[in-house]
């Protein structure tokens, strides 16, 4: 019995006061009703500030993480950092990560382990490109995000891990996977998962990204292997991100 989650990345998105606006109008929502778990990852500059506004039923996490500890990596953001602000949960991986800032399966392996280091759960991106799933290439890549992570953490770490299936093509684009092509690549995942250890399998949530909208979220979470969402655009508005937090439960 896996507990949704729900993730907003807000991505380069907000200032202080936008942010006040959001937060005020999301902890006025009746959170109580909730059975998921709710998580919101703001840029990092406003971590703390989220922090303070927030209440126990609202998670903080962070978007991006550096794959060191500490040194001389000017600009980046250490996984201990986040924990000393109280966050559990960073995301790695993003496809914006990836193509934007050419990460590599490696590096994002690196990442997952960096924070495992630190008692913090990853939020492990992955999912092919439009013109991958044209190649019906889609398994093949996402195998291939998922198998460098393992060579680095092991399978047992998975346990500790929530795996994001983003398609990049649904991303921002107001195009979403259906139910059904959502819920295939996810089956196969956790059965990707099952051919290395049936319990950790059972217990990894594996949540579905790409405009996710309060309007088709109820569908999307309502597969058999989809643990809930992973929301961009919808989660900057309180009432949608409530909605969509609802339909997962
Ligand atoms: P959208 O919900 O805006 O498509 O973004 C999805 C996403 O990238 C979440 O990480």
């Amino acid at each position: 019995n896996r507990q949704p989650m729900v993730a907003g990345n807000w991505k380069m998105h907000g200032s202080p006061k936008s942010i006040n606006q959001l937060m005020d109008a999301l902890t006025e929502q009746d959170l109580e009703a909730l059975t998921c778990e709710v998580l919101v990852c703001p840029p990092a500059l406003f971590i703390e500030q989220v922090k303070r506004l927030t209440n126990d039923k609202i998670k903080v996490g962070a978007q991006n993480i550096s794959e060191h500890h500490k040194g001389a990596f000017t600009g980046e953001v250490a996984p201990d950092m986040i924990k000393s602000l109280g966050c559990q949960h960073a995301i790695v991986g993003h496809s914006e990560r990836r193509q934007l800032f050419r990460e590599t399966n490696e590096q994002v392996a690196q990442k997952v382990k960096a924070l495992l280091d630190c008692q913090l759960t990853p939020i492990l991106c992955v999912g092919e490109t439009l013109q991958q799933r044209d190649a019906e290439q889609t398994m093949t890549v996402v195998i291939a995000q998922l198998n460098a992570v393992l060579e680095v953490v092991g399978i047992d770490a998975f346990e500790q891990l929530v795996i994001a299936y983003e398609p990049v093509w649904a991303i921002g684009t107001g195009k979403t996977a259906s139910p059904e092509q959502a819920q295939q690549v996810h089956a196969e995942v956790r059965q990707w998962l099952s051919s290395h250890s049936e319990d950790v399998a059972s217990k990894v949530r594996i949540l579905y990204g790409g405009s996710v909208k309060s309007e088709n979220a109820a569908e999307l979470f309502g597969q058999k292997d989809i643990d809930g969402g992973l929301i961009g655009g919808a989660s900057l508005k309180a009432d949608d991100f409530y909605q969509i937090c609802k339909s997962a439960g």
